[in-house]
């Protein structure tokens, strides 16, 4: 049968949890399907393919995960309900035995889910999907899948890199994503001329662990990322995250002078003791992060610094809880990202004795949420009454322009002024700004 035909006039919708690459892959997923003849619809809408691109960060991320397909096979009886995605791929056996699910495709499958939907709409579609019949492969993945996530927003996120081979004691990333591989500059620069293309004005490059870029190809992020700055049309890149020991002197000092790398960084710091970075397997101290954020400030004084820290891992006593709120409480940061530590399966963190229980985790990161939002503040506040660049954003009907600075402040356009979404103007920050620090 075609393959055109047989998706014809069906309605495909999606759900995403997860990462910012999830992002970029469903939007890939869905171009492919809609070039096969389908048409995207909301996920509450009805369909005939719902496809859950699932995370595993975390037990409360498989919940939802659980939850989502429930609730697109309730609504959908007889839809082929699709589930790919981290959570796939380390707990294929387990999705398998849900009811309502059709397709478990893991991660070696990942750049042949529109072929394998539309090999089920031939072989089984009459007869109904059935539960959990296919099961493709899960063996962990070699080649590198592309994708972009194209929105009706002006940001792209463009995935130059897949996989990490850190292998640090809590996570379990290498074995749902595989090692580390990576797109060629050639094919990512092409890539972000197609957006410029399509009147894409930012992109913000993604990836699992992006600063490892060039196992596959041979090249470096940093060369990656000269040559991105020279795509004409492209005004604004941001680096989603990168490990502080590969944001390197020459990146950063790159990026201080560089026509189109944004201000801004975001990076993952976990903990500010030294002896939990090191039952973490991180591969960096708490020196080489104070060194490399006062780095990022001496050539970028306004730089948005954006840093990521897990609360509540075993081994993190009380001790060593305050020893980190104290190097966060010093550090010159505009943000902090608080997550909880969660037990995965299979992790060498699980061999440590010492754990936290659940309260104390709560405690710990509410601390550090109000932490962040007095860093954001304070960080917002000095901008009061400077001009800076914005690029405004699309928003939805009726709903005031929003945008952010080169620096990363979010601002909301006042009523009695109505910029042009896509472009970039310089604008006074207001006191309002401060309203936006959440
Ligand atoms: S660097 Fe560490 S935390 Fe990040 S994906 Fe790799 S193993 Fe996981």
């Amino acid at each position: 049968m075609d393959r055109m035909k047989v998706l014809t006039g069906k309605r495909a919708a999606f759900h995403t949890l997860g990462c910012k690459l999830n992002f970029a892959e469903t939007a890939t997923l869905s171009d492919s399907l809609v070039e096969l003849g389908a048409q995207v619809v909301g996920e509450d809408e009805a369909a005939d393919i719902c496809v859950v691109n699932s995370c595993s960060v975390t037990e409360v991320a498989e919940q939802k995960c659980r939850q989502f397909i429930r609730r697109f096979a309730r609504r959908n009886p007889g839809a082929l309900v699709v589930v790919m995605g981290c959570y796939a791929q380390l707990r294929a056996d387990e999705l398998r035995q849900m009811d309502g699910v059709s397709l478990v495709v893991g991660i070696g499958d990942k750049g042949r889910v529109a072929e394998l939907i539309c090999e089920r709409f031939v072989n089984d579609a009459a007869e109904g999907f059935g539960c959990n019949m296919d099961t493709p492969d899960s063996h962990l993945a070699t080649a590198f899948v592309p994708a972009c996530s194209r929105g009706a927003r002006t940001r792209y996120f463009l995935k130059v890199q897949d996989g990490c081979n850190y292998f640090c004691s809590y996570c379990t990333i290498p074995f749902a994503r595989g090692r580390s591989r990576n797109g060629s500059i050639a094919s990512l620069v092409e890539q972000a001329q197609r957006v410029a293309a399509e009147g894409g004005r930012e992109i913000v490059i993604t990836g699992v662990n992006i600063g490892d870029f060039g196992r596959s190809t041979g090249e470096t992020f940093l060369e990656l990322i000269k040559a991105l700055d020279t795509v004409e049309g492209i005004d604004r890149y941001r680096i989603s995250s990168i490990e502080p020991n590969l944001l390197t002197e020459e990146i950063i000092e790159f990026c201080s002078r560089s026509r189109a790398f944004m201000p801004h960084f975001h990076i993952p710091l976990q903990s500010g003791s030294d002896k939990v970075l090191s039952l973490m397997r991180r591969r960096y101290d708490t020196a080489l992060f104070r060194a490399k954020t006062e780095l990022v400030h001496r050539l970028m004084p306004d730089a948005f610094i954006g840093v990521d820290v897990i609360v509540g891992m075993r081994g993190e006593t009380d001790e060593l809880f305050e020893e980190s709120y104290a190097f966060l409480e010093s550090l010159d940061i505009a943000q902090l990202h608080v997550f909880s530590y969660s037990e995965r399966p299979g992790t060498r963190a699980l061999q440590i004795a010492h754990s936290v229980s659940p309260q104390e985790k709560h405690e710990r990161s509410r601390r550090l949420i109000e932490l962040s939002k007095r860093k954001l503040h304070d960080f917002y506040s000095r901008f009061v009454g400077t001009q800076r660049p914005v690029l405004w954003e699309h928003s939805a009907e009726g709903k005031p322009l929003q945008g952010f600075t080169d620096n990363y402040i979010r601002v909301t356009a006042p009523e009695d002024f109505s910029p042009n979404a896509d472009r970039i103007e310089e604008f006074t920050l207001t006191s309002r700004i401060l309203d936006n620090d959440a």
